[in-house]
């Protein structure tokens, strides 16, 4: 009977290898490198304030007023550095702040927001665990979450000003997010280029709510259908008159994404599928990171299965549908990242794992 150790130590692989299209970052952030000195220091007008204050002031700001402060004085540094909060980032996950800083979306989230995150297990569409982060929105997702399904798709500015006719100011008050040139190891996208992106479907809902306006505007008698401003949402005041820029992106956040893929991009052709997602650990309840396992065990089943030297009673008890399917199912499954007990309670049933640990006894025994 195999170990807990054993069993992770032969049988899982970290998912770093799943990285290649994605974000990596060699220099994580560190806390600020200002040089200590015992000196006097200020923090302006807001030196009368207790720390108590500041802290309830802190948590309210987007990581990169936080970030500005700490480098405002060092007191501003030693006020930041104490927010607890900003500690638990800056330790879990200061690779994503780097990436965000390097992708200009630090201003977009709170610390609070991406401890949020961090406490979050599962990715937002599948509901298996998400070992990764998209940047755009910062929601946990899988693999093949974040690589086939629309929500994390992108596309670059003038592709979405040709698209939906918007303007590129319009497009400016999303959540662009710049390419870092050099950190993709598998992008066709030539390593040097910087690329400025958005979602596909914030960009999809701005340009659905801009024709609401307009036709708000024009008082035409026809709105389109579930787009009339009032049906989603219109803060109180606003009028059919006219949004200001304001109302305007409140609206496009409460519109539905309508049922029908009403796009011309197929979900192959994501050219920057995994551009903007980065490795997010989990953070356990008991405070303990989790990266992630994948499963050798399911590794082994899929490389079998593509070399035909798997054994159809195994198939069959699979249930795993047609041959496309089959093979389709089998890479998922091998693709698939599980926390510990997860993984612990996979191996016990997984064939390939337990056909691998049943070699190691054998292996064991000559020796
Ligand atoms: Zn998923
Ligand atoms: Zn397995």
């Amino acid at each position: 009977m195999a170990s807990d150790e054993d069993v992770f130590s032969h049988l899982s692989s970290r998912p770093d290898y799943l990285l290649g299209p994605m974000i990596t970052v060699d220099e994580p952030a560190n806390l600020c490198t200002l040089a200590r000195h015992p000196g006097p220091s200020s923090l302006g007008r807001l030196d009368p304030l207790s720390l108590e204050i500041l802290h309830e002031i802190l948590y309210l700001l987007d990581i990169k007023s936080l970030s500005r402060l700490s480098r405002v004085s060092h007191r501003g540094r030693a006020t930041v550095e104490s927010l607890p909060i900003y500690r638990t980032l800056m330790k879990c996950v200061p690779d994503t702040l780097k990436a965000l800083g390097q992708t200009r979306l630090l201003r977009f989230y709170t610390a609070n927001q991406l401890r949020a995150v961090l406490r979050t297990k599962d990715c937002v569409i599948c509901g298996k665990f998400g070992p990764f982060v998209f940047l755009p929105t910062a929601e946990r997702c899988c693999y093949y979450c974040q690589l086939y399904h629309k929500r994390f798709r992108m596309i670059s500015i003038p592709r979405a000003q040709t698209i939906h006719n918007l303007e590129r100011r319009e497009l400016n008050r999303l959540n662009v997010l710049n390419t870092i040139p050099g950190v993709y190891k598998t992008q066709v996208v030539k390593k040097w280029r910087r690329l400025r992106l958005v979602t596909y479907d914030a960009a999809s809902k701005l340009a659905k709510a801009k024709v609401a306006e307009e036709r708000a505007r024009n008082k035409s008698s026809a709105p389109i259908p579930g787009t009339n401003i009032t049906t989603f949402g219109a803060p109180a005041g606003a009028t059919n008159d006219g949004l200001d820029s304001e109302n305007l992106m409140l609206a496009c956040c409460m519109m539905p994404w309508p049922d029908s893929d009403d796009s011309d991009l197929s979900p192959q052709n994501n050219e920057f599928g995994g551009m903007s997602s980065i490795q997010f650990p989990y953070l356990r309840p008991d405070n303990v990171l989790e990266h992630g396992h994948l499963c050798k065990g399911c590794e082994w089943v899929y490389s079998h299965y593509e070399s035909k030297d798997l054994p159809d009673s195994v198939l069959y008890d699979l249930e795993l549908g047609s041959e496309y399917q089959v093979s389709h199912a089998l890479q998922e499954k091998s693709l698939r990242v599980m926390v510990k007990s997860e993984f612990l309670t996979h191996v016990a049933e997984c064939y390939g794992a337990q056909k691998l640990l049943a070699l190691l006894d054998t292996e064991g025994q000559r020796k």
